[in-house]
């Protein structure tokens, strides 16, 4: 690798520059010498379960290849959700310091920063490909990165679950009144535009989704999508699987880093996580898409699953609601309006876009 070439010949390099004249560039990250045996080990924690598939594995594997690319000098031990600390204190913890890394989603920590769920997904918002587009060429990223400083984290995005699906009821939806008093699991955001439409939200962890709905404690239930769904079963719990996931049109996960940590370490460190990051990103996001596919086959194969569209007024509303919900939660925060009207900027301009190409495209019969 030529990177590590030039570490390893860098006192070759420094010898050089004393017979020739040797301009050093301070914008160059290796014009520093880099103390190539400091062995930096790091903690990430996770708000993933043990062994979660594409998410938890995911997390691995972004630190293993670190190991791998920074030659032993990266060493990032993972921990699932509960194993070092609770799944939903990630973002604590790496704001403390108390880890280096954490990987989890922005909409974790809405009740602490309400405006970081535009860099997860919102209702109605943009999916994969435009929140790439965002974040890495439009001023996503760097707008994120602004909203953490204060919390002295540095997000990156590392994955993405893909649009995901609307969820299993127990009857059919024909129409919004058939919304009303339905009692369904479905946190955050999405959750409010559901009581916006008659409808009752419950928060349930993961583990206690598939007997509330098997016992009929709740109605219905959103989970991610066809892999994770048809892992935990759901199919027996519920008949009626719909789409699309109008709650989250793909939910950006996030790697996040302690700012002083990311500070201390040498520039081809840095330069390896933020390359490694982007590849995961991508990695994570088309194994879902893979798998999905491969689980949406074996759920076609039940002839006792109805798998159907929401009635188009069903989403009519729900995005009316869900307008009405950002522009009150806007109204009281000038945090969330400033990021929701960057956001905003974007994604209209990425729909008329989208609508001409990938949409245009897709609706070719
Ligand atoms: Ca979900």
């Amino acid at each position: 690798m030529y990177l590590s070439v030039l570490i390893r010949s860098l006192p070759l390099v420094i010898a050089s520059c004393l017979l020739i004249a040797c301009g050093a560039d301070d914008s160059s990250p290796f014009s520093e010498e880099i103390d190539t045996n400091k062995i930096y080990r790091w903690k990430m924690v996770t708000a993933w379960p043990p062994g979660f598939p594409v998410l938890q594995e995911g997390a691995e594997r972004f630190a293993e290849n670190l190991n791998a690319m920074s030659n032993g000098r990266l060493q990032v031990k993972v921990f699932a959700g509960g194993e070092l600390i609770p799944a939903l204190q990630t973002f604590d913890a790496v704001s403390q310091g108390t880890v280096e890394m954490g990987h989890g989603s922005a909409y974790y920590w809405a009740g602490k920063v309400p405006e970081a769920q535009f860099f997860s997904t919102v209702p109605f918002g943009m999916t994969p490909r435009g929140m790439n587009a965002w974040l890495y060429h439009g001023n996503g990223l760097a707008l994120w990165r602004e909203v953490y400083a204060p919390y002295n984290v540095i997000p990156f995005p590392l994955g993405n679950t893909g649009i995901q699906m609307g969820g299993w009821f127990n009857k059919e939806i024909h129409s919004v009144a058939d919304l009303q008093g339905l009692k369904m699991r479905i946190p955050g955001l999405g959750g409010k535009v559901f009581a916006k439409a008659g409808g009752t939200p419950i928060l349930l962890a993961g583990s206690e989704v598939y007997t509330a709905l098997e016992r009929n404690t709740i109605d219905a239930t959103e989970w991610i999508s066809p892999y994770h769904d048809h892992r935990l079963g759901l199919y027996r719990a519920a008949k009626n699987y719909y789409y699309p996931g109008w709650q989250e049109p793909g939910a950006v996960l996030e790697l996040s880093i302690n700012k002083r940590a990311w500070d201390l370490l040498p520039p081809d460190l840095q330069t390896i996580i933020e390359n490694a990051a982007r590849a995961e990103n991508m990695l994570m996001a088309s194994e879902m898409e893979q798998k999905n596919a491969l689980a949406l086959a074996q759920l076609r194969q039940r002839s006792d699953i109805n798998i159907a569209p929401f009635p188009a007024d069903v989403m009519e509303t729900l995005k009316q609601l869900t307008k009405q919900t950002l522009d009150d939660e806007a109204a009281q925060n000038p945090k969330f309006k400033r990021v929701y009207e960057a956001y905003e900027q974007f994604r209209q301009q990425d729909e008329d876009w989208s609508t001409i190409s990938e949409k245009a495209y897709l609706a070719i019969p």
